[in-house]
């Protein structure tokens, strides 16, 4: 079904039915509240994404207890379960015909900080932020920064392998995961953490689910292990598929980072135990100007050279719009002239006056090499400010910048490439776009090759949601060809898991089918995200309605 058809959103139908039994068993099962209503319904139907399916109902679980009772009523009824944090997610994995688990209204506690161990024990409801607040009293932070910070949870952040701009300092929320309760399709729980050899083989001896887990992922693991070695893409700045390669690779099992980027479909997690970082104590930046996105882009290595935390490419695009609005209005007085590309590099650490030597080495190796017309410096809190508002709010810009029904879609969003193809891998990708004639705005983490590329379609037009899906299946050869991630933090959802067979192969397509079924054989947990998925231009939002 395509967004012009006008027939009831999926579940609207089927969902009365299930919902009628399963909200009465969750009334009486939960502690936590129930809502089954059409406006609730209607409010869970929908992400930060392109995509719209109106659940059965929602629960808000206020403990463990309370998701392992729902994922049993659901399961016993045939209902999905689609676990969902803030649900700021950009590919639709957050969206399904099922019962929508919400983990942030009420499972948002810090058991602990353990600032010697520099870990923290956390409910999954946990916001970023909130984390980060708690951890700077001990000097620590989370490493993984998504621009959603302020909202998004540690939980969403596991579900999806999220990174941000920090990553070629800090990797992503796979790096950063030590443990993680979960519950099974079943309803039952287990504890998910790297084991040896003599703790996997007492675990796959249960009689449980997580027995059979610990039994049938080694066996899947050999069964595919030249594609495991072979057939992943080489670059590693990776949120789609199933993790195989991890299991092949480490020596201790760790089932914690296996599930991390498993978009709810195999586990759902009610706790984790994290890592954190020491939280650098100065901040300091220098934003290039240039005279177009292939210039920015080309001095990105020089930046990579002096060890800066974060390079972050924006274009006039996103430039402009953050100049219409009041709020960034100071960013543009500090800009020189009217510069096509900006390219933010920070330098993090706890001496100023390193910090600033790094500076001075940048803007003089940009020199050197004919990078950029202008390098500003903000150093103090005071030059710092405009460039702070404006730096997590690219995506944002963007995605409110749709004129009627013609918008910046994510739906080839989120690549990335080794940043030394990063400026031909551009080229190319905007001479793409060029032919069929769509223009879009274009951000990204550049230090990690990971570019943000939002093309302006109209879903109103049939002809138009054909050629995204067909600029989505070029954009996906292209990357290939680079070695390079079709997803690189935003995940699969529903509109990159339709193109795993084809990035992954057949053979490590079929292992992680075949994961699916091992941990899920009744397809209870967000069914449709990563493997066995629908076409990408199913489910599309009624465009009637705003963005
Ligand atoms: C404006 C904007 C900017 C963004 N910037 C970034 C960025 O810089 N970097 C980045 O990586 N991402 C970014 N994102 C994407 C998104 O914010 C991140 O993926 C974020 O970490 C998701 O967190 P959430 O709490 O909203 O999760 P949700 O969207 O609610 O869920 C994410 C996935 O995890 C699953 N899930 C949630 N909770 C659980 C659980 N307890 N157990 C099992 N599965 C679970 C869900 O089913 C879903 O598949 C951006 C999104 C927007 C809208």
């Amino acid at each position: 079904m395509t967004a012009v058809e006008a027939s009831p959103p999926r579940g609207a139908a089927a969902g009365d039915e299930r919902g009628v039994e399963l909200e009465q068993l969750l009334m009486r099962d939960l502690e936590g509240e129930v809502a089954f209503d059409d406006y609730s319904r209607h409010l869970f139907s929908r992400d930060a994404s392109m995509y719209a399916i109106r659940p059965v109902g929602v629960a808000f679980p206020r403990d463990a207890d309370d998701v392992a009772a729902a994922v049993t009523a659901a399961a016993s009824l045939g209902v999905p379960v689609v676990p969902r944090g803030a649900g700021t997610s950009l590919a639709g994995q957050t969206v399904g015909d099922g019962l929508v688990l919400d983990m942030s209204r009420h499972m948002g506690r810090i058991h602990w900080i353990d600032p010697d161990a520099r870990t923290a024990l956390v409910e999954v409801g946990v916001v970023q932020d909130d984390l980060n607040v708690a951890a700077a009293t001990h000097g620590l932070m989370f490493g993984p920064d998504t621009s959603t910070s302020n909202r998004a949870t540690i939980g969403g952040m596991a579900g999806n392998n999220s990174a941000g701009s920090g990553s070629v300092r800090y990797g992503m929320t796979i790096d950063h995961i030590r443990s993680l309760d979960v519950v099974l399709s079943d309803g039952s729980r287990a504890l998910f953490e790297p084991v040896d050899q003599t703790e996997r083989e007492r675990r796959a001896a249960q009689q449980t689910l997580e027995g059979r887990i610990y039994r049938g992922l080694p066996e899947i693991v050999d069964r595919h292990a030249r594609a495991i070695a072979e057939d992943f893409p080489a670059f590693w700045r990776r949120a789609g598929g199933y993790r195989l390669d991890r299991l092949a690779d480490d020596t201790a099992f760790d089932l914690a980072k296996f599930v991390v980027g498993s978009e709810g479909t195999l586990a759902v997690a009610t706790q984790a135990l994290v890592d954190l970082v020491p939280k650098p104590a100065r901040t300091v930046f220098a934003v290039g100007h240039f005279t177009s996105v292939p210039a920015a882009i080309a001095a990105t290595g020089d930046a990579l050279e002096c060890g800066p935390a974060q390079v972050e490419m924006m274009d006039k695009t996103i430039l402009d719009l953050s100049r219409r609005k009041i709020e960034y209005a100071d960013l543009g007085k500090s800009l020189e002239g009217d510069p096509a590309a900006l390219l933010f590099v920070s330098f993090t650490g706890d001496d100023e006056a390193e910090l600033v030597a790094n500076l001075e080495r940048l803007d003089a190796l940009w020199r050197k090499n004919g990078h950029g017309y202008h390098t500003l410096r903000a150093v103090t809190p005071a030059q710092q400010s405009a460039l702070l508002k404006v730096r997590k709010s690219s995506l944002g810009l963007l995605m409110a910048s749709s004129v009627g029904t013609l918008r910046p879609l994510a739906f080839v969003e989120d690549t990335a490439v080794d940043p030394t193809h990063l400026a031909e891998y551009t080229a190319r990708f905007k001479t793409l776009l060029d032919g069929h004639g769509l223009s879009a705005g274009f951000y990204g983490h550049a230090s990690v090759g990971c570019l943000h590329v939002r093309p302006f379609v109209d879903v109103t037009d049939p002809a138009q949601v054909a050629t995204m899906r067909a600029v989505a299946i070029e954009v996906k050869d292209l990357v290939a060809e680079y070695g390079g991630a079709n997803s690189s933090e935003h995940g699969d959802g529903l509109v990159r898991s339709e193109f795993n067979r084809s990035i992954f192969g057949d053979d490590l397509y079929e292992g992680m089918r075949e994961v699916k079924r091992l941990f899920d054989p009744d397809n209870v947990l967000n069914p449709g995200k990563i493997v066995d998925a629908p076409t990408m231009t199913d489910n599309l939002r009624d465009p009637a309605l705003p963005p």
